[in-house]
């Protein structure tokens, strides 16, 4: 029976991209999804922006950029017909957001332009706060980008529901690996992993017929799309605390067009198809890449984890099991970068980035979780 060298379970854009950078890397790799490529979860629903992130240079901010400036010069490179470089004019959400401009102006090092109200109006774009245009941030086709990304790899639809090591291999259905990635998105049942705190956030996206001309993209409180092809998507993501992906029921929400329509004219919209899903992000908003703390073990041998010990050694770790995920609301952006890292990672031995490893989140949580005194049975 064939081997693979790395499973990748989910083919959202944290799978692909990981599946990609292995690839790349001469390994033997296969994806499975239950529901196709980029057909659910999160990037079936996105609008799949690609733009910094605004603010006064956090650390995540900080990231996002850095993620950002490589997901762009990645697409743009090898997948150039499946991104399309319409600019993205990020406009403030109101008053208030728009005095903090001028501070964000100084923490921005991504390539942009201010825009007066009279410009946005030049562009169909009906608001009056000045707004920045990251003329290099753009949207892709989400389904067509991850078919791409792992076009060159066997994909099979198949859903995982038990995981099963046996002689140094993840045994998954009829399928023997050596090395596995979960890169499930919100969903995350096969092992213990709540010390990333992976929560999903629910959001929809309307497709829309139209004429207008809007070359551009923009979002503020929600996405708007530039008119590609005579469609225009809108969307958001904001429902917290679903614990399942509730099926919209073919409409999107009625409040993010009513915005839309504050944004550009929407007069002769007309809604083509609605999509739906979740976006998981972790409990500090950082992705999760890496491989996962075997929490059982450490328990056992660390009983008094929960009271707030330190560790002397690295976290012991389940063997070959990895996740790609906590992609937040930019799956897009961070998706080539995290899974080149994880690729890189687990291919020549480089360390995670510190900031996306899993690990930093492990021993905050055992102090935080009582429970877990009566964890060890
Ligand atoms: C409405 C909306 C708008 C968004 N807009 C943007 C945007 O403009 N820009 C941006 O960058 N990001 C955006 N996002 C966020 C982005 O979609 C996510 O960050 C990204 O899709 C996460 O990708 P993922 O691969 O981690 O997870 P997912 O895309 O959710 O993929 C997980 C996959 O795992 C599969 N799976 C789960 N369990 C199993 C199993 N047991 N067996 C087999 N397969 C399994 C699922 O079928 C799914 O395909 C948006 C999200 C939403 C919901």
């Amino acid at each position: 029976m064939k081997i693979y060298d790395v499973i990748v379970v989910g083919a959202g854009i944290a799978g692909c991209s990981s599946a990609y950078f292995l690839k790349k890397k001469g390994l033997d790799v296969l994806v499975l999804d239950r529901s196709g490529i980029a057909a659910s979860g999160g990037s079936s629903a996105a609008g799949a922006f690609v733009s910094p992130k605004i603010g006064k240079g956090s650390k995540l901010q900080t990231l996002t950029n850095e993620a950002f400036e490589f997901a762009k010069d990645f697409y743009r490179e090898h997948f150039p017909q499946y991104f399309k470089q319409t600019g993205v004019i990020r406009i403030p959400k109101d008053g208030s957001d728009a005095k903090n401009f001028d501070e964000y102006e100084k923490s921005n090092s991504s390539s942009r332009e201010l825009m007066e109200t009279e410009q946005l109006k030049a562009l169909g774009i009906d608001d009056s706060f000045k707004s920045f245009l990251f003329d290099e941030a753009g949207i892709c086709d989400a389904p067509g980008m991850c078919q791409a990304l792992i076009e060159n790899i066997p994909y099979e639809q198949y859903e995982v529901r038990s995981l099963n090591y046996k002689k140094d291999l993840w045994l998954i259905g009829e399928h023997r690996t050596k090395k596995l990635i979960l890169a499930t998105g919100y969903e995350n049942k096969f092992v213990d992993m709540r010390y990333m705190g992976v929560k999903g956030t629910w959001g929809t996206r309307g497709d829309y017929e139209t004429n207008i001309k809007l070359d551009v993209s923009m979002h503020k409180q929600i996405s708007v799309s530039a008119n590609i092809d005579g469609i225009v998507k809108i969307g958001a993501t904001h429902e917290k605390g679903v614990d399942v992906c509730i099926r919209c029921n073919g409409e999107p929400l009625e409040g993010i067009f009513g915005t839309a329509g504050s944004m550009v004219d929407t007069s002769d919209f007309k809604l083509k198809e609605t999509f739906c899903g979740m976006r998981s992000g972790s409990k500090d908003y950082f992705p999760l890449v890496g491989s996962v703390i075997d929490v059982y073990e450490m328990l056992e041998q660390h009983p008094k984890l929960p009271k707030g010990v330190r560790l002397k050694e690295a976290p012991m770790k389940i063997e070959n099991l990895y996740v790609c995920n906590g992609l937040g609301g930019r799956g897009f952006v961070f998706g080539p970068l995290m899974g080149k890292m994880l690729a890189d990672n687990i291919v020549e031995g480089k360390e995670v980035d510190a900031r996306v490893n899993p690990d930093r989140l492990f021993l905050k949580w055992c102090r935080k979780s009582p429970d877990l005194e009566s964890y060890r049975v």
